[in-house]
């Protein structure tokens, strides 16, 4: 029988799994203890359990953990971290810190099916799903390596978390829990390109959890030239997801708009943006394009990007702009591809 790894299940899971092995449940949260509080990485490390209920656990599981093989620095903090995962394959994690909280961007999967033309995470294609496990382990070693508590959480790594909604939900489930890593739920955003089949069950999961969508694009038809996905899911149902999301959850939305020289930073396609913003009563973050090598895209101008915010908040649109970290260290968002094949 092939061993199972440990942290791909909830507390919930893992007691039903060991109920079943005779093993009484609250060994479960005593387990998770050692896992997720003290970072065990081995079963036989465990010692308050007895040595025959180890071997025992050790004969159906194993602790499954993902390996540094490197770490940047930015020059303003912001690090990124290069994992690689038991098959080979890497993973790109960046931690960035601001005054009051440590922030996570945590990938959820090799590569990426989704070809929105300006972002490198597809450029290689997709190559696999990234476990429960292998997702909250970038929290457990990003903590471990650093040192610093990870309290709060993006999905906004490689990879489509709405396309590994199982994974990436059980992994959030075990991040939040008290007895898992404790991270609120309010700390963790899960983005999406708008994968509206994970949105409805996102909105139904029950957490108070928060929702961006990389919106773009506020027209159909130049969305989908821009993001594939929006051909399968247009605007119009994306915009209801949303709104079944907001129903379930009372919690806002945040539209996130890459900011694209002569693509999508007029002043039409600001009054685009803020309809759809209107109508969901979301707030617009606004990301000046980070450009990708091999890509032609370029950053818009300063003057065009605060023409742009202008133009919104005289919409009466509530309106961010992210200041991009880590350039030096490609850590910004959607620049995270393949750095390194599999051997
Ligand atoms: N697949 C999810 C998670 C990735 S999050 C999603 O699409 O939301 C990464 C964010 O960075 C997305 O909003 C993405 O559209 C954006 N992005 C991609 N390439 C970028 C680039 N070169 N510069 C700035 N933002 C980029």
């Amino acid at each position: 029988m092939d061993k199972i790894d440990i942290k791909n299940l909830t507390l919930e899971e893992l007691k039903n799994k060991i109920k079943r092995f005779s093993i009484p449940t609250y060994r479960a949260s005593q387990l998770f203890d050692w896992i997720y509080k003290r970072r065990a990485l081995e079963f036989s490390e465990m010692n308050n359990i007895s040595l025959g209920l180890r071997e025992k656990l050790d004969r159906y599981y194993y602790i499954g953990s993902i390996g540094l093989k490197e770490r940047l620095r930015s020059s303003d903090g912001t690090e990124k971290f290069l994992f690689e995962l038991s098959d080979g394959n890497f993973i790109e994690t960046v931690l960035i810190h601001a005054q009051t909280r440590n922030t996570l961007c945590v990938s959820t999967q090799v590569g990426c099916k989704y070809g929105c033309v300006f972002c490198a995470s597809g450029t290689r294609g997709f190559v696999r799903d990234l476990s429960p496990s292998e997702i909250t382990d970038q929290v457990l070693s990003a903590q471990k390596i650093t040192g610093d508590r990870i309290t709060n959480l993006v999905f906004m790594g490689m990879g489509e978390p709405m396309d590994n909604y199982e994974n990436v939900a059980s992994s959030i489930v075990i991040m939040n829990s008290q007895e898992g890593l404790g991270i609120g739920s309010r700390k963790i955003t899960i983005s999406t390109c708008g994968v509206i089949t994970g949105i409805e069950r996102f909105a139904r999961l029950g957490l108070q959890a928060n929702l961006s969508i990389s919106l773009h694009e506020a027209d159909n038809k130049k969305r989908s030239a821009l993001m594939p996905v929006n051909k399968k899911f247009p605007l119009e149902r994306l915009i209801e997801s949303c709104e079944l999301f907001i129903k379930e959850t009372g919690r806002k939305i945040t539209l996130e708009y890459v900011l694209i020289k002569d693509k999508n930073d007029s002043i039409i396609n600001a009054d685009g943006l803020s309809n759809i913003a209107r109508k969901l009563k979301a707030k617009v973050n606004l990301i000046p394009y980070s450009p990708v090598y091999s890509k032609s895209f370029e950053s818009p101008s300063q003057k065009a990007l605060n023409q742009f915010k202008d133009r919104l908040i005289k919409n009466k649109i509530n309106v961010t702009v992210r200041d991009s970290k880590g350039k030096d260290i490609q850590a910004a968002c959607g620049q995270l591809a393949l750095v390194k094949a599999r051997p």
